[in-house]
């Protein structure tokens, strides 16, 4: 986002401020448009889970700066209209921003490029097996388009033929500014690097490949047993289910999750995309085996029919197996303990001592 705005000022234009973004995006996209000095406008979400690009083309103007779409999109669906938009948004003087969460599901399929992408993050976490959580260590590159990369932070590495050159200081660039640690977390790189050349450009196409089938394979499976929203078509990587079916019941997102827990599983992203009220968001990834995903559906299955039954209170006693039960993850966020003090009364002592 700052490339971008680097890119409009270089133009004279920096009185673009606008940036587009669908409802259906991860928070981290309007965060980081409004961080970069934007201000975000949302583009409402419709029934089928896209983005059109009729609405795209009502919010377009002399101060559209950039959108930001994630494709596949957070609903698990592939944005068919997604080169239509990017030639809108670039005859209306404006950058595609990609938000590459999603990857994983057309990873040697694709070209973003291709699509008009401008500028893509790539999560190594979650497309090239790099660690996830616990608070880091996160890093990713940005790839972007030749329209862009001029515009790139220093240091960079730039090619000369068949040499390469570390690019290291800003005189003389356009570069927006200076990463301060380089490029982030080395042995992230490394690690991601070595899962690709392992894969090799055929294996990595399976890899998006598999992990469709994969989801695809759960939603049949599941599609009975729970609501899909968008259940009505393939989806790509990402299983959307939703706790419309079980609600009514008595059981909700939530307790399926933490129901979960006991049967040894990590639970599903709940409650994500929030344009679906409830939402199981499920990934299953590249790297399980047809017998791994049936022995999670059994699993799913299973608990829909104890919702079935009428088993309430046992969704709601949940996590019964976990060293901690059911914590209250609004004081968690609100009041945080950053350091454990043996004795006092927290949940953690009282497992303990029970
Ligand atoms: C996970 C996710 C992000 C955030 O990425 P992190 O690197 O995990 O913080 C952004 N957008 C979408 C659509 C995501 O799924």
């Amino acid at each position: 986002m700052l490339a971008i705005k680097a890119a409009l000022e270089a133009r004279g234009e920096g009185h673009r401020k606008r940036v587009l973004v669908p409802s259906s995006a991860h928070g981290t996209n309007p965060a980081t448009a409004a961080a970069a000095g934007f201000t975000v406008d949302e583009i409402p979400a419709r029934d089928d889970g896209r983005v059109h690009l009729d609405d795209v083309k009502a919010k377009l103007g002399p101060d559209v700066a950039a959108i930001m779409i994630t494709n596949p999109n957070t609903c698990g669906l592939f944005e068919p209209e997604i080169k239509n938009i990017a030639d809108a948004i670039h005859e209306a003087g404006a950058y595609f921003y990609c938000d590459g969460a999603n990857y994983n599901a057309i990873v040697g399929k694709v070209r973003p490029g291709d699509l008009g992408v401008d500028a893509m993050h790539i999560n190594l976490h979650k497309t090239f097996s790099t660690p996830h959580g616990g608070g880091g260590p996160g890093a990713g590159p940005t790839v972007l388009s030749a329209a862009l990369a001029p515009f790139a932070p220093v240091p960079h590495i730039v090619m000369r033929g068949e040499t390469r050159e570390l690019r290291e200081h800003m005189a003389g660039t356009q570069a927006f500014g200076r990463m301060c640690a380089f490029h982030g977390q080395m042995g992230m790189f490394t690690r991601a690097l070595a899962y690709m050349m392992s894969h090799g450009s055929d294996g990595l196409r399976q890899v998006a490949e598999d992990a469709v089938l994969n989801a695809n394979y759960l939603l049949a499976r599941l599609k009975p047993h729970f609501n899909a929203p968008f259940g009505d078509r393939p989806c790509m990587h990402e299983v959307l289910l939703d706790d419309s079916s079980i609600k009514p019941k008595g059981v909700e997102t939530i307790d399926m999750a933490k129901a979960l827990l006991d049967e040894g599983y990590h639970p599903f992203t709940t409650y994500f995309p929030l344009v679906v009220h409830g939402a199981m968001l499920i990934e299953p990834t590249e790297t399980e085996p047809k017998r791994e995903l049936d022995r999670f559906a059994d699993v799913m299955i299973a608990l829909a029919e104890r919702v079935n039954a009428g088993e309430v209170e046992f969704f709601k006693q949940a996590p019964k197996l976990t060293p901690m039960r059911r914590l209250d993850d609004t004081r968690a966020a609100r009041q945080p303990k950053l350091r454990w003090r043996r004795g006092e009364n927290d949940a953690a002592t009282k497992v303990a001592a029970e």
